[in-house]
């Protein structure tokens, strides 16, 4: 389809091309030719080898490689492309070819970008966001947008570890885009982690333009997991341009009316991601209707960290099947948005007893009543994606057929407003007074569409009769018409005796009479001649033409009239986004509320008592997830076990050994789990249990992942805990697994030592430690709170058996060994392994029992052979919480050269 005759040096098409290039360097380059986008250059390599295209050339000579996809098939090779990180820019033809000599202009349409286009396919209970961040007068603000349902919404950080909460922030959302100023980073904060981001995405060499900036998503955590960075100039990033901007766009005065006077950052956050979405020439944005800032405080904190490790919401490894994540198992939601709303709610539990009381009255209420219950699930089954629907209202990308769904999911609100009317509990009743039924909007759009609408525009036909007189008079008028031509064929025909003779229509001819070759001599002198075609003759008549005018007007006028009428529609239902935007949220609730009371009733779980206080107690409770998954796998039925912590007045810290495969992470995991359910408003899987509220949760769970990803373990790990230890209050919950394990024995013993002596004497959490350090069990002698309990093994013949009940007491050291023995290594290499073993233990039990003598502080001294004292020495002086990761790696490298 390409013109390559005119060779200048380039052809005019290339010059287009490389106009609209310069002007998008970041982009992809799709440029419509034709029937086709066409990619060249590096572009075109790139993209026939991520979307296994073929690669051409579009000059033989000058071998300029090309690749190209069909126009109509598009969108799935663009979403492809988006999905992978890439932006995209859309370079069209702005004149008809057909009526254009010469070269046709094309230009930029739009950019797609992954936070910005708007993936048709994207889960229900998925979002897209768009991020920003910055940093404003040592503030970090935040802010993320979601187009596909219009939620805005704006954080900040404050303090000496701002930036590390903005990113960790990110690392929880995951958004698919970052926006940020392209210099306005660099040395902000003083972390090395801003480098990164600083880096521009488009100065990656190999990887070609517009390419994701990082792939090698490292730990899906922090900024490295976010695929697109797109740059902005650093003057949108400031208060005297972004703020003036949020205040016009959301036409107030002041930014107090945005709810975030005095959030200087989250406010140029939040207008640096308008300035970027407008820059892009995305579409309307009506549906962004107000930006809500939010505080992480406000509830129970879960870092990104954590979130991972606990699967929350996602699978540890990614590609792993989703059903082993706690938004699967929780996951009964009838609607869209209350998959969305479940989603948001365990990645930030409430910390208000009263937010918390009110919610699980309203679960309790509906659990305990299956016939209201069902009727409000029920009410609320027909309900399609409300903010989403609304979305692409606003962007203008919705059909006859997605408005008229708006209605039919509008129609089963008042549904549900009758069936929580049923209900009796404070947050029912608020839910069912506030909401807005929206009757007026589904009778304004079913009495504006027809029942069955097309899918598109392009024939008319949505607007029903009745409404528009002038409309209904043109279709009126187009339909005489054709029975006119039905009329005229059958004249003709008869006339002619022409038994094939047709009236056809096309749009290039309009109205013709068809008649075939062999009938062309019978064709009276009255017919003229249009076209002549292998093995038919065309003609016309003034009769023919006169009809073809009328009803080609007509066609073209009422399509015309219906277009507006629908655009009418669109600015009446936009003006009320907010209703519906509103009603969405409320629903969402309900719908949340009634999924964990279906889920109480359908598994007995019962009504957790979440209180002040430090305690967390339960009894014989059950890990959610790994219940569910051994139901279904029918792999027996999964052991229950109690928990009693008291920060206050009992055992803090439970410290659990026992062997590998025993049970020690999943007990760890349900209990953070528990507390997060109970939390959430939801009961749990357990006979009793009782909470005072966790202000956070802090996890520190295996690192064999990043090992198989080339990182250093143990810096991962000691930079996770170093943060536990830095940050933790007496009210949080700390996990702590097989801690100390990426580095030498005696380093890690020392660190996991110090560490458990830290949390106990110093923080007070309440901490469940599971560890492979026999060693430490010692340490209930002398910390008071801290309490041994193992995982039960029975031995028989065949093997070993886990019992996987967990008891008060120490694990048998020797199991290692018991297992290998059982695994089958040769009896001689067993036999050997035990006489180390007493040897070792008798030595190391003296020193351990003369360390634990020794009063606090001094207490590694001892425990070391007299070789590694100097180390030992040096690791007593090292204070652990004022120690950046960075030195402790310096540091454990230069001990490590001394040993
Ligand atoms: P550890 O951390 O001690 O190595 P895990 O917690 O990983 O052990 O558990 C090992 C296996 O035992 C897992 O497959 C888990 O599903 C199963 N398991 C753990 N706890 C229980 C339980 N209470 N009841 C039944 N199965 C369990």
């Amino acid at each position: 389809a390409i013109d390559t005759t005119n060779d200048a040096q380039l052809t005019p098409v290339m010059r287009q091309y490389f106009a609209a290039k310069e002007a998008h360097p970041d982009c992809l380059m799709f440029c419509r030719i034709g029937d086709f986008y066409e990619l060249f250059y590096e572009d075109a390599i790139l993209v026939s080898r991520e979307l296994q295209l073929t690669l051409t050339a579009r000059d033989k000579e000058k071998k300029q490689p090309m690749c190209g996809v069909p126009y109509h098939a598009a969108e799935v090779y663009l979403q492809r492309l988006l999905r992978k990180g890439y932006r995209i820019a859309l370079c069209e033809q702005m004149e008809d070819p057909k009526t254009v000599k010469g070269i046709v202009k094309r230009e930029v349409t739009r950019v797609l970008t992954p936070g910005t286009a708007v993936d048709p396919a994207l889960g229900a209970g998925e979002s897209c966001w768009l991020a920003s961040v910055v940093m404003v007068k040592g503030v970090a603000g935040v802010a993320m947008v979601d187009l596909s349902t219009g939620e805005f919404r704006a954080t900040e950080f404050v303090g000496a570890g701002a930036w590390a909460l903005a990113v960790d922030e990110l690392g929880r959302v995951k958004p698919a885009e970052l926006v940020y100023a392209s210099g306005g980073l660099l040395g902000a904060s003083g972390s090395n982690r801003s480098l990164k981001l600083g880096a521009d995405p488009t100065q990656v060499p190999e990887a070609g333009p517009g390419a994701p900036s990082s792939v090698d998503d490292s730990d899906g955590a922090g900024l490295d997991g976010i695929k697109t960075k797109s740059a902005v100039e650093d003057w949108v990033m400031t208060a005297e341009h972004a703020l003036p901007l949020l205040r016009s766009h959301f036409r107030v005065l002041s930014l107090d009316g945005l709810g975030l006077g005095g959030h200087e950052a989250a406010g140029v956050a939040a207008g640096g991601l308008l300035h970027y979405l407008r820059q892009q020439k995305q579409g309307a944005l009506e549906h962004v209707e107000a930006v809500r800032f939010y505080e992480r405080s406000g509830c129970l904190e879960l870092d990104a960290v954590s979130v991972r490790n606990l699967e929350l919401v996602e699978p540890l490894f990614s590609g792993e099947s989703a059903q082993t994540t706690l938004l699967y198992t929780l996951d009964a939601c009838c609607t869209p948005m209350g998959k969305r709303l479940l989603r948001a709610t365990l990645l930030r539990p409430a910390m208000g007893l009263g937010e918390i009381e009110v919610r699980l009255d309203a679960v309790g209420e509906a659990a305990a009543d299956l016939r209201r219950r069902e009727g409000v699930r029920r009410a609320m089954n027909g309900l399609l994606d409300l903010e989403r629907l609304l979305g692409r209202v606003a962007m203008d990308s919705a059909g006859p057929r997605e408005v008229l769904a708006l209605a039919s999911t509008l129609g089963c609100v008042p549904r549900v407003v009758a069936a929580v009317g049923m209900f009796t509990a404070a947050k029912w009743m608020e839910l069912g007074a506030g909401l807005d039924p929206l009757e007026d909007l589904h009778e304004v759009i079913t009495a504006t569409i027809v029942d069955e609408p097309p899918v598109t525009f392009a024939d008319g036909g949505v607007i029903r009769a009745g409404i528009h007189a002038e409309l209904d008079e043109l279709r009126e008028l187009s339909r005489s018409g054709r029975q006119a031509l039905v009329a005229i064929e059958e004249r003709e025909r008869a006339r002619t005796g022409i038994g094939s003779l047709k009236v056809r229509f096309n749009s290039v001819f309009g109205y013709y009479l068809e008649v075939t070759k062999a009938n062309a001599k019978a064709v009276p002198a009255d017919y003229e001649r249009k076209q002549t075609l292998v093995n038919a003759e065309r003609f016309t008549t003034p009769e023919l033409k006169e009809y073809e005018a009328k009803i080609l007007t007509a066609q073209e006028r009422s399509l015309e009239i219906e277009r507006r009428l629908f655009s009418e529609l669109r600015a009446q239902l936009l003006a009320a986004a907010g209703r519906m935007r509103e009603t969405a949220r409320k629903v969402a609730e309900i719908d949340l509320m009634s999924c964990f009371a279906h889920l109480a009733a359908l598994r007995g779980w019962v009504r957790p008592v979440v209180e002040e206080g430090c305690a967390l107690e339960f009894v014989q409770g059950r890990h959610p997830v790994v219940e569910r998954r051994m139901e279904e796998s029918g792999a027996g039925r999964f052991v229950p076990n109690s928990l009693y912590l008291d920060a206050d007045a009992g055992p803090s810290l439970l410290l659990m050994t026992g062997p590998n495969m025993g049970g020690k992470s999943t007990y760890l995991r349900m209990a953070a789990l528990l507390v997060v359910m109970a939390q959430c408003g939801c009961f749990v899987p357990a006979e009793r249990m009782r909470v005072g509220l966790v202000d956070r949760i802090y996890t520190r769970i295996g690192a064999s992942d990043n090992v198989a990803r080339g990182r250093s373990t143990f810096m991962v790990e000691m930079t996770e805990t170093a943060a536990i230890l830095n940050t933790a209050t007496n009210k949080s919950l700390v996990l702590l697994d097989e801690m100390g394990r990426g580095t030498a024995t005696y380093d890690g013993l020392s660190l996991a030592w110090a560490t458990v002596e830290h949390l106990h004497n110093k923080i007070g959490a309440r901490a469940l430690f599971a560890t492979h350090y026999h060693e430490l069990t010692l340490l209930a002698d002398r910390l008071t709170k801290l309490k041994n309990v193992r995982v039960t093994v029975k031995e028989n013949a065949g093997g070993i058996v886990f019992l996987h009940s967990v008891e008060a007491g120490a694990a048998s050291k020797s199991y290692g060994i018991e297992v290998a023995r059982l695994a089958g290594l040769p009896n001689g290499v067993i036999a050997r392994a035990r006489e180390v073993l007493k040897v070792h233990e008798r030595a190391e039990s003296q020193q351990v029992r003369e360390a634990v003598a020794e009063p606090a502080g001094k207490v590694q001294m001892t425990l070391f052979t007299p070789l590694s004292q100097r180390i030992v020495d040096r690791l007593g002086a090292v204070e652990v919480d004022s120690l950046t990761p960075l030195e402790a790696l310096n540091l454990l490298a230069e001990l490590k050269r001394e040993m």
